[in-house]
């Protein structure tokens, strides 16, 4: 008698627990390439090529080790496209006593799973995903009457939790918590940047883009230039270069944006992280290592670490505890679809501009690119943050549900109404131009507020505050935004009201159906 183990596409790791819990001798590994999931929203070719392709040589490296894996492709003629069916089909093949899976990423998946059991009646494990430093039920418990759930302090308790940073005293290294106030700094005229880290791809992963190719030909997303690694040596070679040339200016440098520059100094490793090819520990470990060797400063290892244990923690706690429903939320009540040059690049705003093109390109922008441009964009022309969601989930490599929701619906969007960021991350051009040289390539002239030149980040910014202002005023941290509101020349407010109202009646919008 057998145990069946399904492993998911973000389940790419050798600790696994599922993989704990049968002895090899008597188990079957399963995993599948499906349409299903391939098809619930127009997911990028790049990333398709790098799920499937990773999974090939995970599947390989299980074979290596001594495991039987039934592997499905997505060209297999039997493949039904439904992870269920394809259990179902894996229990007639082989004589199944039980089945273990670890904790799916999604919702969605996990009711799935959890109906398994009723549905073949073999009794099914599922095992907690320890590759996070936070369980869910400890976020739970964590969370349970606060009034206020606040990143800072619960990243605190996991800095505590992991040792991390932390002095033989308890303390924070260097003597705070957070070195946040020194990491958003403008990138400086001239400045090098590292090398990205680029693997050729090999036979298997040349395969998959055929395929993806062949499969999705008129899908989002460049399927030529496939860099990314596929494994988990890879991974850690990229690691490895990003601890070496990226981390000692990652903190400085987190926040800036620079035209033509996809990458500045940011790590590039989560697609690795999610799915499983790296644990969140060992990057962190590995971080603060370099900390105490002395290559890298406080505020750059520091502020590495909170993105890992701090942020990527904390959003995966809420993903757990708010759904289902979370993304059903809309505080505002907003109900744009995404303009056009969301899925084709082709605005006149520079800054839109350049972050979609490298999205549609690699696959990746970083934080403040889909916080403070395509996020913020969004969010001011007042856009469904469920298509926003959807756009999110599609276009990024490493956007699986469970860290792609909770950024996007909750932090950028604030469809929660503030359960995950205390205040709206809306801004007008000023930010834009401050932290970026978008502008000075850009036909809009970011100081004007009015007029065809304006910047339409501008009035639109302007146009969200007072449209809200029901919903905002009250926000202790807005308040100042409602004194400078109050303070306008009537004529002046009306203007930029009326310049707003028309350029988002101009523009053209699209639902992400239109590209599956
Ligand atoms: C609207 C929006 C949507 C996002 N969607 C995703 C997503 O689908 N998947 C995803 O992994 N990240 C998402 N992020 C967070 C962040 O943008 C990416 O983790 C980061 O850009 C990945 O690139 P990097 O590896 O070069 O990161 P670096 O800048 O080098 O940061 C280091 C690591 O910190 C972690 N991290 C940083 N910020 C966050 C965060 N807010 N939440 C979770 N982890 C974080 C990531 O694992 C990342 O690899 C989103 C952010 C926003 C604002
Ligand atoms: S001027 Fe406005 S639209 Fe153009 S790049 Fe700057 S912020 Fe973006």
């Amino acid at each position: 008698m057998t145990t069946l183990i399904p492993l998911f596409a973000d389940q790419l790791s050798h600790g696994l627990s599922a993989l704990q819990f049968a002895d090899r001798d008597h188990a079957r590994v399963l995993m599948v390439e499906v349409k299903e999931e391939a098809r619930s929203v127009p997911h990028h070719r790049t990333k398709l090529i790098f799920l499937f392709s990773a999974m090939r040589h995970f599947a390989e490296e299980l074979r290596e080790d001594g495991w039987a894996v039934d592997y499905v492709e997505l060209t297999d003629p039997d493949n039904t496209h439904s992870f269920t069916t394809e259990v179902e089909r894996a229990l007639d093949r082989h004589d199944v006593a039980e089945i273990a899976v670890t904790w799916p990423g999604n919702h969605r998946v996990l009711e799935a799973v959890r109906r398994w059991e009723d549905r073949f009646g073999k009794r099914v494990t599922i095992s907690p995903d320890d590759r996070f430093v936070c369980g869910i039920e400890e976020f739970a418990d964590w969370a349970e009457d606060r009034k206020q759930l606040r990143m800072e302090y619960f990243y605190r308790e996991m800095r505590r939790k992991t040792g991390l940073l932390m002095t033989a005293d308890e303390k924070p290294e260097g003597g705070e918590w957070n070195y946040d106030k020194e990491n958003r700094k403008p990138a400086k005229e001239g400045m090098v940047f590292p090398e990205t880290q680029r693997f050729q791809p090999d036979g298997i992963t040349r395969g998959v883009i055929a395929m993806v190719k062949a499969e999705f030909p008129t899908r989002f997303g460049h399927a030529d230039g496939f860099f990314w690694g596929v494994s988990r040596a890879d991974a850690l070679v990229s690691l490895d270069n990003f601890l070496t040339h990226g981390l000692p200016q990652f903190g400085d440098y987190q926040d800036a944006m620079v035209t033509g520059q996809d990458f500045l100094f940011h790590s590039l490793i989560s697609p690795y992280l999610n799915a499983g090819l790296l644990t969140a520990l060992e990057v962190c470990q590995a971080v603060e290592a370099r900390y105490k060797d002395d290559d890298v400063p406080i505020n750059a290892a520091e502020g590495y670490i909170r993105q890992i244990i701090g942020w990527r923690e904390y959003v995966r706690g809420i993903y757990w505890m708010e759904m289902p429903g979370y993304e059903e939320k809309n505080f505002f009540g907003n109900t744009l679809d995404l303009p056009e040059f969301y899925w084709t690049g082709e605005t006149d705003m520079e800054c839109l501009r350049s972050t979609i093109g490298q999205t549609i390109e690699h696959a990746y922008a970083h934080h403040i690119q889909r916080l403070m441009i395509t996020g913020n964009f969004a969010l001011l022309i007042g856009a469904d943050p469920h298509a926003v969601h959807e756009w999110y989930l599609s276009v990024y490599l490493d956007a699986f549900e469970w860290v792609e929701l909770p950024n996007t619906l909750g932090m950028s969007q604030y469809g929660d109404g503030g359960l995950l960021g205390s205040k709206p991350y809306a801004a007008s051009g000023a930010y834009i131009n401050r932290m970026s040289d978008y502008c000075g390539n850009c036909r809009y002239k970011v100081t004007q507020r009015v007029g065809e030149d304006a910047c339409p980040f501008n009035s639109l910014y302007w146009h969200f505050v007072a449209r809200n202002e029901d919903k905002l005023r009250g926000n202790r941290r807005m308040s100042m935004v409602y004194r400078n509101l109050d303070r306008m020349d009537g004529d002046k407010r009306d203007a930029l009201l009326e310049q707003a109202d028309g350029f988002i009646a101009g523009l053209k919008t699209v639902k992400a159906e239109a590209y599956l």
